[in-house]
């Protein structure tokens, strides 16, 4: 079978052929040539060598293959390899299915020798030549020798300082030939015999190196992160050289066929005169614009031909490859020459505006524009976002205090607010937002978190409470960020010589987890202005629309349901907005922590007797009530999953000194005997404690509150016409016989409410599985059962048997060592915890066969999980509200990747 495919000339034997076999640089070049666009000749061998090679098998065939190929290069390029008259020079370039950058490094100038230099100098000028042998000899000796890099970088550097110069640039052909000379040296030394002087030599050497990189370490370990198969191998690209250092009318540069940070249809791209590629990415001189601006420097308007030209190559790609490409030039003496095409890079509103436009354009289908989305690129559209410049101006001047988890989407800038208390006092105080900076946050933070504009932790992962809680308000947040220290005492936020104290302007981004001293100008989403503010008219919103518009695309596509994780009447409008079909967690205890809830808790908490308890629930009843009359209205029909009371109640005390004299004093109770109460909830694993619905099991009056409270605030909508669909939910369930117990106490609660309202009280009632042991014993638990709901949170901490709480310090670890590849609190661990998801769901259902079954872990917003959760045959997934698009979304493609038979997702 053919393994070599050569390209030149408007003829390409791999055309058609794809990435799988050519890489995506091989097939960019084939497709490229194919079309009439100039490529400069050049031959790729097959990603299948590439394990030949790594397994010994014999390679003759190939060699063989490549002579042929060779020989036709020299004729397309009319010029011979290793011709001391007219030499020809290659570039040897890696090229993976998908690309790996910085995976290998590329060979230029190769086929350089003692006889074929003079050509070269001869033609364009000796300090040109001794510049590209310089070059050739560090890639080489660095890529193929495996000589350091810094070794040949010190020789460069030590000739500027004795030449006293600051760029290479300036030093003259007399200064490379000694570099050269020096270059050489080291390579003897280390290599024990003199550079090859042999062009073919060279040549195999360095198609060797590039099947090698594969193995590297590096190679290996990217492969792993973004889950490239091991076997999919490299293919080399060999290409001969054009210049684009030949002097003023020569020029290298980038261009991409439509704007990748907005989408828009323009093209836009830079360029550098008389360089080489390497110089652009190097950032050593300031690149100029493509299109003409005036200035007399664009290419336009210096190279009008070549920019015709690139005008032209940029309708023909895009027609072709069907999507926005990213493409690199070289024009030499005033001739162009595309050296490759490949999909560009784009930002989230781009990829939206790219992939809306283009099926209007009639380029792609609706199908494809949904496949062309990452779903968590959506997340970019609703967050505010920082200036650019300005964050990069203040990261300059050496502003950045340190880096974290990117918790909660945006960007936020605020003053430094060391405590909750001080965050909700700061934040009306009139001197603009405050960004909440703990150690952790916890429970009793709630107040803090909704004032604050931004949250910062020092400690926890992406499941932390601080992650869920921001991701749940649509905050940004920043978590874990180890290199700052919190001090609460000495009133400020240090890291290395940096220090902010409580009150000075800290700027964190959520998006790249970056935590910058000062403050960066902040822009509002559109999405949000226009959906939620209504400050902003959908006519004038040109990102909300296309927003909207590829949203009811994949609503069209998707299986699975998608509701919100909501707790307030505020949170379900907000869910409501962004697509919710329902709530599928609301956490009852959220609502205990408000103010002037939270004394007649404690109330409850420090009571003796049974009685006690109730007259204190009493005082809650009616709050909790109107919180459900509050979610129901907003809901409508849709359905609204109610958890009863779930964490341990020591979480409702309070822990300080001074705190516990307040509540004491509040409550007309001494100190001591709140001391005492802490005390006797103490517990050494409260996760594994006397939490959910071992609760409702030993303080049955605590659920009978709350039923009664959902139920009445049933009977009140529905007798104001409403029609009410509330689903009561028992957490932590382990066994049978606390479900049964437990649905028992609702079902008499919703009959004593219908017979004391006179109203009829629909309702469901369900559990969350979230203990190993009922997933296991689910066939049993769901006879009796509405729903099930996945509490992936706490089945991942109980099936790992890690701590959610404190997980992170160890888990960075784990995934340094690939023991883990990623943390499975943020992205489900689909082989174990996953099985059990699929194990619980098929003996439900088995038992039960109307059984509805959700997730509403925090993994009901992660995509990867959502892929799982689809294939796995579930009814819904339930998420942070803000992040309902993006469930959405990832369903849709779920969907269309189950569709795509035979098909990979991964492509
Ligand atoms: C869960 O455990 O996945 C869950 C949703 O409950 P919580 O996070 O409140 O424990
Ligand atoms: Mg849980």
């Amino acid at each position: 079978m053919k393994k070599v495919f050569s390209f030149g000339n408007g003829v390409a034997e791999g055309a058609g052929l794809g990435k799988e076999k050519l890489g995506g640089k091989g097939a960019g070049l084939a497709e490229m040539t194919a079309l009439g666009i100039p490529v400069p000749p050049g031959f790729t061998i097959d990603t299948s060598v590439c394990n030949d090679y790594a397994r010994g098998v014999s390679l003759d065939g190939v060699h063989a293959e490549m002579d042929a190929a060779l020989e036709r290069l020299e004729e397309d390029a009319g010029r011979k390899f290793g011709d001391p008259a007219n030499p020809l020079l290659v570039s040897v370039r890696s090229g993976a299915r998908s690309s790996m950058p910085g995976m290998m490094d590329t060979i230029l100038n190769l086929g350089l020798t003692s006889r074929t230099l003079p050509a070269l100098a001869a033609g364009s000028g000796e300090r040109f030549a001794l510049d590209c042998r310089r070059r050739f000899v560090e890639m080489y000796g660095d890529v193929v020798l495996r000589i350091p890099r810094e070794e040949f970088n010190r020789v460069l550097n030590d000739k500027k300082a004795e030449r006293k110069v600051a760029s290479d640039t300036e030093l003259t052909a007399e200064d490379l030939k000694d570099v050269v000379r020096r270059d050489e040296e080291i390579v003897r030394r280390r290599t024990g015999r003199d550079f090859p002087d042999d062009p073919k030599e060279q040549l195999w050497g360095a198609i060797g190196a590039v099947f090698k990189s594969w193995d590297n370490e590096r190679a290996k370990t990217y492969r792993k992160l973004h889950r490239i198969p091991e076997d999919w191998g490299t293919a080399v690209n060999v290409q001969a050289m054009v210049f684009g250092n030949r002097g003023d009318t020569s020029a290298t540069g980038v261009a991409f066929t439509r704007d990748p940070s907005t989408g828009e249809k323009r093209f836009y791209g830079e360029f550098l005169p008389n360089a080489q590629g390497e110089d652009v990415v190097a950032g050593i001189r300031t690149p100029r614009p493509l299109n003409a601006d005036g200035s007399g420097r664009s290419l336009e308007e210096t190279m009008p031909q070549a920019h015709a030209e690139l005008l032209r190559v940029r309708d023909l790609v895009e027609k072709s490859f069907k999507d926005m490409q990213d493409l690199e030039f070289t024009v030499e003496d005033a001739k162009l020459y595309l050296l490759q095409t490949r999909n560009g890079k784009r930002t989230g509103f781009a990829a939206v505006r790219m992939a809306t436009e283009m099926v209007e354009e009639g380029l792609i289908d609706e199908d494809e524009a949904v496949a062309r989305v990452e779903p968590e690129q959506l997340i970019q559209l609703l967050a505010p976002v920082f200036d650019t410049k300005e964050k990069a101006e203040a990261v300059r001047a050496g502003k950045l205090l340190g880096k974290g988890l990117p918790a909660g989407p945006g960007a936020a800038s605020g003053r430094v607010a060391l405590t909750a208390k001080r965050a909700v006092a700061m934040a009306g105080d009139g001197g603009g937002p405050v960004v909440l900076v703990r150690e952790e946050t916890s429970p009793e933070d709630i107040a803090g978190m909704h004032a604050a504009v931004g949250i910062l932790t020092t400690r926890g992962g992406m499941t932390s409470h601080a992650a869920v809680v921001a991701r749940g308000m649509g905050k940004t947040c920043v978590v874990g960020a180890g290199d700052i220290s919190v001090e609460e005492e000495r009133g400020d936020v240090r890291a290395r010589d940096l220090v902010a104290r409580e009150g000075d302007w800290i700027s964190i981004d959520g998006t790249t987890g970056e935590v910058v001293l000062g403050k960066i100008l902040t822009r509002p989403s559109e999405v949000l202005q226009v959906a939620l503010e209504k400050s902003l008219a959908p006519e004038n919103a040109p990102v909300y629309r296309a927003f909207e518009k590829i949203l009811t695309w994949a609503d069209k596509r998707r299986r699975l349901g998608v509701r919100a994780n909501a707790d307030t009447p505020t949170d379900a409008r907000v869910a409501v907005v962004f697509g919710a079909q329902g709530i599928g967690l609301c956490r009852t205890e959220h609502m205990f922590f408000e103010e002037h809830r939270i004394l007649a808790v404690r109330e409850m908490i420090l009571a003796d007797s049974a009685e006690g308890r109730r007259k204190a629930l009493e005082k809650i009843l009616p709050m909790q009530r109107e919180d459900f009359v509050g979610i129901f209205r907003e809901m409508g029909e849709r359905p609204v999953t109610i958890r009863l009371l779930d964490p341990p109640l020591h979480e409702f005390l309070p822990n300080e000194d001074s705190a516990i004299e307040k509540t004491a004093k509040e409550l007309k109770v001494t100190a001591e005997k709140v001391r005492e109460r802490v005390r006797q909830l103490h517990e050494m694993n409260p996760m594994l404690g006397h939490r959910g619905c071992r609760l409702g099991v030993t303080h049955p009056e605590i659920y009978e509150m709350q039923v009664r409270a959902i139920f009445e605030a049933v009977a009140e909508v529905v007798r104001g016409g409403g029609k009410p669909n509330p689903e009561v939910m028992i957490p932590l369930v382990g066994t049978e016989q606390e479900f049964e117990r437990l649905k028992i106490l609702t079902d008499e609660m919703a009959k004593t409410v219908s017979k004391e309202t006179g109203q009829p009280v629909p309702y469901k009632v369900g559990t969350m599985i979230e203990i190993p042991r009922a997933a296991l014993r689910a066939g049993t638990i769901a006879k009796n059962c509405d729903f099930f709901s996945f509490g992936t949170n706490d089945l991942t901490q109980m099936t790992y048997g890690y701590s959610r709480d404190d997980a992170a310090s160890f888990l960075p670890a784990y995934i340094e060592k690939g023991i883990l590849l990623e943390d499975p609190f943020a992205s489900l661990d689909q082989v174990g915890v996953g099985e059990l998801v699929t194990i619980a769901t098929r003996r439900g259902r088995e038992a039960n066969k109307g059984l509805k079954v959700g997730v509403c872990g925090e993994h009901g917003g992660d995509p990867r999980s959502i892929e799982f959760f689809h294939n796995a045959g579930l009814d819904y997934v339930s998420c942070s509200p803000y992040r309902v698009p993006v469930a959405r979304f990832a369903a849709a493609r779920a969907a269309l990747a189950e569709k795509k038979v035979g098909g990979s997702s991964t492509a």
